[in-house]
């Protein structure tokens, strides 16, 4: 079965699928994007998802592309035409196609591409023996809770990782923090057995597993610091870990080379990576998003 293709109203096979040179998404990086993952062919906390497109497009003055109804139905559609039980559905908006110009066009529809593929959960052996990251300096602009498809210095920050044989490269301030990853939020578990990660705020993006994550761990009686932890504090943390939505919760057992506490996974990290796993196997949540950064709820009709 060819992968199936949503693009500005039609559904084709990707490969017949283009968008015009002009896009501002392809001259600009001027658009944004979500990623959801679908389990027993349903989407799973898309309400959250959805709420933080509406976020990522409010903060570029970028019009949504369609009501909230009627992008739910495209993806639905693109879903069923894609025939994947498990999948990853790639939701991308740019602010549509003008002549070259910096400034804003007065009049631009946005362009919406939506794209399903299978995906690379992470192996058994990664989730039982943990993975290893690199830091770098973060060479990010100054707005990383836009869910942007301006990915360069991530797509660069990755691929040094990957050649360094690490999954992941943790991104760090000047001052020392550890904001995230490329692709990922960072956690450690601190020497009193708290879970530390960076506050939401403009350095990280506020990622929907990061917000389940959170949800479950305290709801499991874990005591959880939102608060910047330094590269030093990491390297002599006890345990650590990375989530998002396609890396699911992992534990990362080596930072540049240095073992993280045992240099295996430890019982804070199994623990959580217990709930969540658990979580998923469990029913999709109310469809009710709980997006972060306050704004209003919103809820999502799932029911096929
Ligand atoms: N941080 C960055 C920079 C990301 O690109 C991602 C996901 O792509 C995340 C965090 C995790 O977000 P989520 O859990 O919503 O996938």
């Amino acid at each position: 079965m060819p992968r199936i293709a949503y693009v500005n109203g039609r559904y084709r096979p990707l490969r017949d699928q283009a968008v015009p040179v002009e896009d501002r998404g392809y001259q600009f990086a001027d658009g944004v994007y979500e990623v959801v993952k679908v389990l027993n062919g349903a989407p799973r906390d898309l309400g959250r998802h959805l709420a933080r497109l509406d976020r990522s497009l409010a903060a570029l003055q970028i019009r949504p592309p369609m009501a909230r109804g009627a992008l739910v139905q495209v993806l639905k559609e693109t879903l069923r035409q894609n025939g994947l039980p498990t999948a990853l559905l790639y939701i991308q908006v740019s602010r549509g196609t003008a002549p070259r110009n910096h400034v804003f066009p007065r009049r631009s529809r946005p362009s919406l591409v939506v794209t399903v593929r299978r995906p690379s959960f992470p192996s058994v052996r990664e989730r039982e023996q943990g993975v290893k990251v690199i830091t770098l300096p973060d060479l990010r602009w100054g707005r990383c809770d836009i869910k942007s498809i301006s990915l360069l210095a991530n797509v660069l920050a990755r691929q040094e990782a990957a050649a360094a044989g690490c999954r992941e490269a943790w991104l760090c301030e000047r001052d020392g923090t550890v904001a995230e990853g490329s692709a990922s939020n960072a956690y450690i578990f601190d020497r009193a057995g708290r879970l530390v990660t960076h506050p939401l705020g403009e350095r990280i993006l506020g990622g929907v597993t990061r917000s389940v994550i959170l949800e479950l761990a305290r709801a499991d009686g874990m005591q959880v610091d939102e608060r910047p932890f330094s590269l030093e504090e990491a390297r002599a943390a006890p345990e650590a870990a990375l989530s998002s939505t396609s890396s699911l919760l992992l534990p990362v057992v080596a930072i540049d080379g240095h073992p993280v506490g045992a240099g295996r996974p430890g019982p804070g990290v199994r623990r959580l990576m217990g709930l969540y796993d658990a979580w998923l196997a469990g029913p999709e949540d109310s469809g009710k998003g709980r997006p972060e950064h306050g704004r209003d709820e919103v809820s999502v009709e799932l029911a096929s």
